[in-house]
């Protein structure tokens, strides 16, 4: 095994590539270093350079299609139990390519790039340890450090049906803010779609419907009242849903000195029927964190040609929870009130 001191970069490292005066922009110099030391990186990233992009307009937001082929292994990934076992999990220390280093964070979490990227600055963020994605436990975590990251990068956890290629490895991913849609059109989808959700004045919630995405947006300088929040949803979701598995969700966050803002995804499945039918209809769109955010990524051209705004609205609402039963966890979310 890879010995954690190996992977560690030391700040003297990623000084050359930058100022290392915390975690966020410690993860901009380790992800320059990366790409003058691994080439397989500097190679995905020189491809991100030619990605196509167009941009469909909905009312009040709008949706943009990457054509972006580096993401194949991720979007087509077998992740059923069967296939998961037989494969060397990509997130153990032991499996890291040789050329891979990492920024340790808060003990239990490594900064890593992500070899495929989506975004300008593209992290994946493993737990030190093999335990499975989860997000019972780790949501606390991931409010810690999405704050270590600061007001650069937008954190996301993609559930272990709803878009992680690595299930069984409790993982986050980071992408520099500025790039997902959703972020600057967030207060007119709340204002425009959103219905307040009764809370504790240190917190605001809205449950948000925009048409093609259904939605909780909590916003707080409190860590715990987040955490009141998530628990108070999640149990709700999980009655609705009754798998006996986690709630299909996907979590995007981020933090600007001193108030999160956390939008819960609620799923109503993974992969929506055109990733699995056989005539012309097919797309291979396999929509997690990145997509809700507001950029779908094909990783084949075809299927970036033929993306339309009615081929958006039907995968939308075939993996969005739906309408009755959001309307049901939002009327069951009842979120303690501190008197
Ligand atoms: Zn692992």
């Amino acid at each position: 095994m890879r010995d954690i001191d190996q992977i560690h970069i030391q700040n003297s490292e990623l000084e050359p590539f930058g100022p290392v005066t915390d975690p966020g922009s410690a993860a901009s110099a380790l992800l320059l270093q990366q790409g003058k030391t691994w080439p397989l990186l500097s190679g995905n990233y020189d491809g991100l350079n030619s990605v196509r992009v167009k941009r469909f307009s909905f009312d009040g937001f709008s949706v943009k299609v990457q054509f972006n082929p580096g993401r194949i292994v991720s979007s087509s990934a077998k992740v059923d139990a069967k296939s998961i076992s037989e494969r060397k999990c990509f997130l153990c220390r032991e499996n890291l390519p040789a050329e891979q280093r990492g920024i340790l964070l808060d003990l239990n979490y490594l900064v890593l790039a992500n070899p495929f990227p989506i975004f300008p600055e593209h992290l994946t963020i493993p737990h030190l340890e093999h335990i499975p994605q989860a997000i019972t436990g780790a949501f606390g975590d991931m409010m810690e450090i999405t704050r270590s990251l600061g007001s650069r990068f937008s954190l996301f956890y993609n559930g272990p049906k709803c878009g992680a290629s690595a299930p069984d490895h409790l993982h986050f991913q980071a992408g520099n803010r500025g790039f997902l849609p959703i972020e600057s059109e967030l207060s007119h989808l709340v204002t425009t779609y959103g219905e307040p959700v009764p809370c504790d004045e240190a917190l605001s919630v809205h449950a948000v419907d925009d048409t093609l995405r259904r939605y909780f947006v909590a916003r707080s300088g409190s860590k715990d009242q987040l955490q009141l929040f998530f628990e108070a949803y999640y149990q709700a979701f999980d009655e609705i849903s009754s798998t006996g598995e986690e709630p299909m969700m996907n979590i995007l966050a981020w933090y600007d000195e001193p108030v999160w803002t956390v939008l819960f995804f609620l799923r109503e499945k993974h992969r929506p029927s055109h990733y699995f039918r056989e005539d012309e209809g097919n797309i291979l769109l396999s929509p997690a964190s990145v997509d809700f955010g507001g950029v779908c990524i094909t990783p084949r051209e075809k299927d970036y040609e033929k993306m339309s705004t009615e081929s958006l609205r039907e995968i939308f609402s075939e993996v969005s929870l739906n309408r009755e039963a959001f309307s049901e966890v939002v009327k069951r979310t009842s979120i303690p009130l501190h008197l």
